[in-house]
Order: C-alpha cells, then structure tokens, then sequence
C-alpha cells in the first residue's frame, strides 16, 4: 500500500502535465494519532516501515500536533505520526480529467453503454458486446469496479472478486 500511495501522489503531482486537466490538489499531509497503548504499537510499527520505504513520516509530540491541527487537543495522547506525503483532491476531477485526456490523445469515450459480454474466440479475446452493438479489439480492459466479475462471468470467466458493504458513522468529536 505505501509503494502505492507513492506512485499515486506521483501520479497526482503529474496529473495536469499528463492529461492537460486541471487537478485542485492540496498536500495537506495528515496526522495518525494514538491514545491507547495498543495503538500506539500499530503506529510505531507504521512510523518505522514508512521510513523503511522511504515514506516523509516522523513521529511528533502532540504539542507540535496541535500546533499543525488546532482542533486536535493534546491531552490523552499517547503517540502521533505525522505523514508529510499526505495530500487530497477531488476524485470526480481525476475521472472526468483521464477521460478527457484521453479523448484529446484519440481515444472514443461511449457514456452509458453497457458491456453485455465479453467475445472470445479460441481463448483470444476479440471484442465485446454492448447494449449499443459490437466492438471488435484485440484487447479488452475490464474495470468495471464492484460489477467486475458479473462482468467477466457473462462469457464465463471467473475473477474471484466479491465487493462487500461498510458501515459508516459519521460522528460529533
Ligand atoms: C460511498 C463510497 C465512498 C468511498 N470513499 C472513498 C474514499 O474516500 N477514498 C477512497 O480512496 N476510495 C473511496 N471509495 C472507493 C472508491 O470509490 C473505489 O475504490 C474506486 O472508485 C474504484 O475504482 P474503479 O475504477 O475500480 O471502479 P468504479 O469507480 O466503480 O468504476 C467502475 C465503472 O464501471 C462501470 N460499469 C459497471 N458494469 C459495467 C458494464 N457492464 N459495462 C460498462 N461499464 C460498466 C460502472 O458504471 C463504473 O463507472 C468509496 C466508495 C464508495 C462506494
């Protein structure tokens, strides 16, 4: 995860200069904090394989915490990481930013146009059907994120892929 969050920052950094989109990034970098003993183990052991993989971490005093989050109050706290890499965006620009990269790099973008099956002729993929006709290709990408087995089980190949819901709580501090 962490050789992957460093591509992807890469990536994010680049995202203007690579599509020609505009990208609102923010590096923020983030605090991991720990009040309980147990946690502050599971944050020791983050702070050390971020160092480890050449991360910007560094373990900080909750004083310095809350001088960088004035809403984080440093009672009760027992270990904080602070991660100088972190940053966010907003996601929707990145979708819509690669789509209309790859529009101007020549690609065919065809909104709301199901994938019905997958052609397969003598175990080479040649094509797929859609809700709007054939398209012939020699290769053929399936992302279709939490549908992507349904995706590919319409012409019989298994991804072993099960999404699975979360709960999430929004809550007052
Ligand atoms: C409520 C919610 C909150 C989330 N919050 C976060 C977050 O804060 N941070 C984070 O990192 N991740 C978050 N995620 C997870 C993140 O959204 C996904 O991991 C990510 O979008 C997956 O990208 P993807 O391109 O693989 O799939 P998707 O973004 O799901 O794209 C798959 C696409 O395939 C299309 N598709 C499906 N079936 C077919 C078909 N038969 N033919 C043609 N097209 C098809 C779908 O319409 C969709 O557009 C959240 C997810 C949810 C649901």
């Amino acid at each position: 995860m962490c050789k992957l969050i460093k591509l992807a920052s890469g990536k994010i950094r680049q995202f203007s200069e690579d599509t020609g989109q505009p990208l609102d990034w923010v590096h923020s970098g983030s605090l991991k904090v720990a009040r309980r003993l147990q946690d502050a183990e599971v944050i020791e052991n983050d702070i050390a394989r971020g160092h480890q993989l050449g991360l910007h971490v560094q373990r900080i005093s909750p004083q310095e915490a809350h001088r960088l989050n004035p809403f984080l109050e440093p009672e009760g706290i027992t270990v904080v990481m602070w991660v100088g890499d972190d940053m966010y965006f907003d996601p929707a620009q990145v979708a819509i930013g690669f789509t209309r990269g790859a529009e101007a790099h020549g690609a065919t973008l065809l909104p709301h146009t199901a994938v019905t099956r997958v052609l397969i002729n003598n175990g080479q993929v040649n094509g797929v059907n859609t809700d709007r006709g054939r398209i012939r290709a020699p290769v053929v990408v399936d992302a279709a994120g939490a549908w992507t087995r349904q995706v590919a089980e319409a012409s019989g190949i298994h991804i072993p892929l099960v999404p699975t819901m979360q709960q999430l709580f929004v809550t007052e501090h």
